[in-house]
């Protein structure tokens, strides 16, 4: 297999090198506040057949993956969801048993493998959270250095998790967008690779692997799929997994993919109408997918239009009711942002046809966020002594 990069915006081609990061022409005309120009999209050439080895369509030779156990993840029947809901050919496919509990893993095993190729041994990033700690931890297994830029109101957990794992975190006073900034003028200023989601070329690539795996665990593609989105970026990887499938000539058809945003932070979806994005203050339970600015906006925007995706939006009190009903319903307890993939499914399901393929990607473990699930429940309040303290059947 051939790998190269293309510009998503241009479409010049370039070579593979760690010190390209966008495109140098698009860049040109990036503005502040506004997504990323140039994202750089991996370009696969060669043959594969069904039974492909995921490994082989990477562009990082297998060697340089460090020694963890990140992707294969289950694809779940959800038998009571389904009897319950009328949807016979409903799917979960459970990214929070990634070894991090998040989909980010996936981008943070490329990242590192390809860091390794080159040498560097250290990584940067900017992360609401979950790439935080997932770059963590994957660094961790590969012996490599992690910088992170975490705002200070990402949930404890996450914070935890990263310092745990041996990274170096710096809590930004600010929102994601800021500690992005600062991720970035660490690395031009002190070097390293910066892993940032949409700069970093192999985010994307790496996340594409959630796609190939459910094409071969459905032995095809669903006819939708429903994804949370906060900048982009997984939203562009499942698209270009199904894309590189294309040109494999593996499939013939793109599903139909669902964005599914906070009403609190839907800056795609305004864009998807208007056209325009437009940084406005976001806030939402869902803290993965809370940004100003979806840094892979413009590139995500472009596939949603060329697919026939769709964007819509979710309130929090909808994510957390969801995120209750999935846990009670199927034993899988996602964190808000992945149960807002759910609660899109649910907002939109009656415009579904009953023996639809659907799959809902959860995108990271519950227990990352366990005080975003308290809203969705109640935590005795009282305490007890002894079984006389319990009025049975009450
Ligand atoms: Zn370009």
């Amino acid at each position: 297999m051939q790998f190269s990069y293309r510009c998503s915006d241009c479409g010049q081609p370039y070579t593979i090198d760690p010190k390209l990061t966008v495109c140098p022409t698009c860049a040109k005309q990036q503005a502040p506040d506004q997504p990323l120009r140039g994202v750089l999209e991996v370009e696969l050439a060669g043959d594969a057949d069904k039974e492909f080895d995921v490994f082989d369509l990477l562009p990082v030779p297998r060697p340089y993956f460090p020694p963890i156990p990140v992707g294969n993840t289950p694809l779940w029947q959800p038998v009571n969801l389904r009897r319950s809901l009328g949807f016979a050919n409903l799917y979960i496919k459970d990214d929070g048993l990634n070894p991090t509990c998040s989909l980010k893993d996936r981008a943070s095993f490329l990242v590192s493998a390809f860091a390794a190729q080159y040498g560097i041994n250290e990584i940067v990033l900017a992360s609401t959270g979950n790439a935080g700690s997932s770059m963590a931890g994957v660094a961790a297994a590969a012996g490599q250095k992690v910088t992170l830029f975490l705002p200070a109101t990402a949930p404890e957990a996450k914070l935890i998790q990263a310092l745990q794992y041996g990274a170096t975190v710096h809590r930004v006073d600010g929102p994601y967008d800021a500690a992005y900034d600062l991720s970035l003028e660490y690395s031009n200023r002190f070097g390293g690779m910066n892993r940032s989601t949409a700069y970093n070329p192999m985010t994307l690539e790496g996340k594409k692997t959630v796609s190939l795996e459910i094409f071969q665990q459905l032995d095809d593609v669903p006819d939708y799929l429903f994804v949370s989105t906060g900048d982009g970026c997984i939203l562009s990887g499942v698209y270009k997994g199904f894309q590189d499938l294309g040109h494999l000539g593996l499939i013939r058809r793109i599903p139909t993919v669902i964005s599914v945003q906070a009403a609190g932070s839907d800056a795609l979806h305004r864009a998807f109408q208007t056209g325009k994005f437009e940084a406005r203050p976001s806030q939402t339970v869902a803290d993965s997918i809370c940004v100003d600015v979806p840094r892979n906006g413009r590139h995500a925007l472009n596939q949603l239009h060329a697919h026939n995706g769709r964007v819509i939006t979710v309130s929090d009190e909808e994510i957390i009711a969801a995120q209750a009903r999935l846990s009670r319903t199927t034993g899988l307890f996602s964190e808000p942002a992945g149960a807002a993939a759910f609660a899109g499914f649910l907002k939109i399901k009656a415009e579904l046809p009953p023996a639809a393929g659907i799959v809902i990607l959860v995108t990271g473990n519950g227990l990352k966020d366990s005080i975003a699930a308290r809203r969705g429940i109640a935590v005795p309040a009282e305490t007890i002594q002894s079984l006389s303290d319990i009025t049975k059947g009450s």
